[in-house]
């Protein structure tokens, strides 16, 4: 595109402000990075989001950026919550997709030969694809109680224990969901859906802890060499993909005027103060409870599997959560600006909150550390474990990437790729195996779809916003 960014020391990239444009944009990325994120639309719409009213310092584009609706994936909006607005684009569709991991005490060597009857088990027993239904099969009630409690309706009905909630970002409730909010069609979307992968980037994999990089925070989190850990990778289904879609369409109708102040009208955005900020926002918390509920129910039926593969307990296989992290969501949340507290909705699609230690929001079990940053790679690739760093405050407003971000689209990806050959290489090669409930999904999400996680991860260890903590390796991945 015809964006010239200029650069402001290594990895940071400033896109000053001029016309119409209300504050600068920044991308934090290496070079190579960069040159990857120039070729869509992701400057384009980076700089977009300069528009919005109430921006704060900066529009944000991490490593991992690449296009998405209006506003780029891999994408940081900090708006003002009183003078400024939210925008369902700039969370995403996929409201609260984000990543779970679960530890176990099992050794890659005790899995080790058993990885095809794991996969074909794990893919009888979690829902996945386009239809297949959920885990729960639910009526409007239950969804009514799932959007209002989250994590805690699964902890009532013995889908959770309490350790679970204490590692999960806001203990895996948004007080500020309003049910009410939320159309019956989405809700109508939802009661089938309550515990499904979903399909396509949607993903539960088996993994191996290849390498702890930092000692001390390796030991905090309960991470070790050769270890097996799980990777659950969905978000709120339909029913997210609805309320994205009904407060879409709520805002265009009714903010006519800042809608044709912005240069794209994906960025459709309710301002402060307005019927719709409050409605939205209130929708929106109960589609985040909904997905972590969805993460939290797949957690549970893998503990069951596991139980039955290896004959042991899930207690005795110490299966406990890590941590959970979001990234496709809004929030309230007070930053300092210039030496002032002020609240803002913190816009992270594509991005990860990655609050450094002594952070009040972290978790205790890791306030000396910082907060798990869970950053998956692909099927074919590692994935990382970082903390919250101590600059991720001061320069992303407690942010970081989210994934490697994708390379190619789904249509070229097709052309690029046949699935079938992708899988046996996986296998035959990589020892990596993956069942998929189609051809075409492999294809789509095939490891050279994607960037170099290793360079998004150096990039984010480097600026000092997320601290490499420990990589792993596939065993097995299941996906929609
Ligand atoms: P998104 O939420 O944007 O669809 O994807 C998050 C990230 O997950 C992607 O950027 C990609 O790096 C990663 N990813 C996609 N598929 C897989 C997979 O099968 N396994 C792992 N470990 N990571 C994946
Ligand atoms: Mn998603
Ligand atoms: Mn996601």
């Amino acid at each position: 595109g015809d964006v010239t960014l200029e650069q402001v020391r290594e990895h940071v990239w400033e896109l000053p402000a001029t016309g119409d444009m209300r504050v600068p944009a920044r991308v934090f990325a290496s070079r190579a990075l960069l040159e990857e994120i120039s070729e869509d639309k992701t400057l384009e719409q980076l700089r977009n989001t300069t528009h919005l009213p109430g921006i704060t310092n900066y529009a944000i584009c991490m490593p991992d950026g690449h296009q998405g609706y209006g506003f780029p994936v891999g994408g940081v909006g900090a708006l003002d919550a009183e003078t400024g607005c939210i925008s369902p684009g700039a969370v995403g569709y996929d409201i609260n997709c984000g990543v779970r991991m679960m530890k176990t005490n099992l050794t890659y060597d005790e899995v080790a030969g058993t990885e095809a009857e794991l996969v074909d088990s794990l893919f009888a027993n979690v829902p996945s694809g386009l239809g297949g239904g959920g885990i729960v099969e639910s009526d409007v009630e239950t969804v009514n109680e799932i959007l209002a409690r989250g994590v805690d309706w699964a902890l009532e009905h013995g889908y959770a224990v309490e350790e679970d909630l204490l590692h999960c970002e806001d203990e895996g409730t948004r007080e500020e969901a309003d049910p009410d909010k939320v159309t019956q069609k989405a809700k109508d979307r939802g009661k089938n859906q309550i515990g499904s992968l979903g399909s396509g980037n949607h993903f539960l994999e088996v993994q191996r802890v290849t390498n702890v990089f930092d000692a001390h925070v390796g030991e905090a989190f309960g991470l070790e060499e050769d270890q097996i850990v799980i990777l659950i990778h969905c978000g709120s289904r339909g029913l997210g993909h609805q309320t994205c879609t009904d407060y879409l369409r709520k805002i265009e109708r009714q903010h006519q005027g800042l809608l044709n102040q912005l240069p794209d009208k994906e960025l459709a955005a309710a301002p402060a103060g307005s019927q719709l900020e409050t409605d939205y926002y209130g929708a929106m918390n109960a589609a985040i409870n909904f997905a972590w509920v969805n993460r939290q129910l797949i957690m549970h039926r893998t503990r069951q599997v596991f139980e039955r593969v290896f004959d042991r307990s899930w207690q005795n296989m110490e299966m406990e959560l890590l941590y959970d992290v979001a990234h496709n969501i809004a929030k309230k949340e007070t930053h300092d600006v210039d030496g002032d507290q002020r609240e803002l909705y913190v816009h992270r699609k594509g991005a990860t909150r990655a609050f450094p230690a002594g952070h009040p929001d972290v978790p205790t079990a890791y306030r000396d550390v910082g907060q798990p940053v869970i950053i998956p790679g692909s099927m074919g690739a590692g994935s990382y474990v970082l903390r919250g760093g101590e600059n991720s405050m001061d320069l992303t407003f407690g942010s970081t990437a989210h994934g490697a971000g994708r390379l190619m689209s789904r249509t070229q990806a097709k052309n690029e790729y046949w699935g079938g050959d992708v899988r046996d290489e996986l296998e035959d090669q990589r020892d990596i195996y993956v069942k998929a409930q189609s051809g075409a999904t492999v294809a789509e999400e095939a490891p050279g779809v994607y960037k170099d996680v290793d360079e998004v991860v150096r990039v984010s260890d480097e600026l000092g916003i997320g601290d490499k903590v420990a990589r792993t390796f596939p065993v097995c991945n299941i996906k929609g």
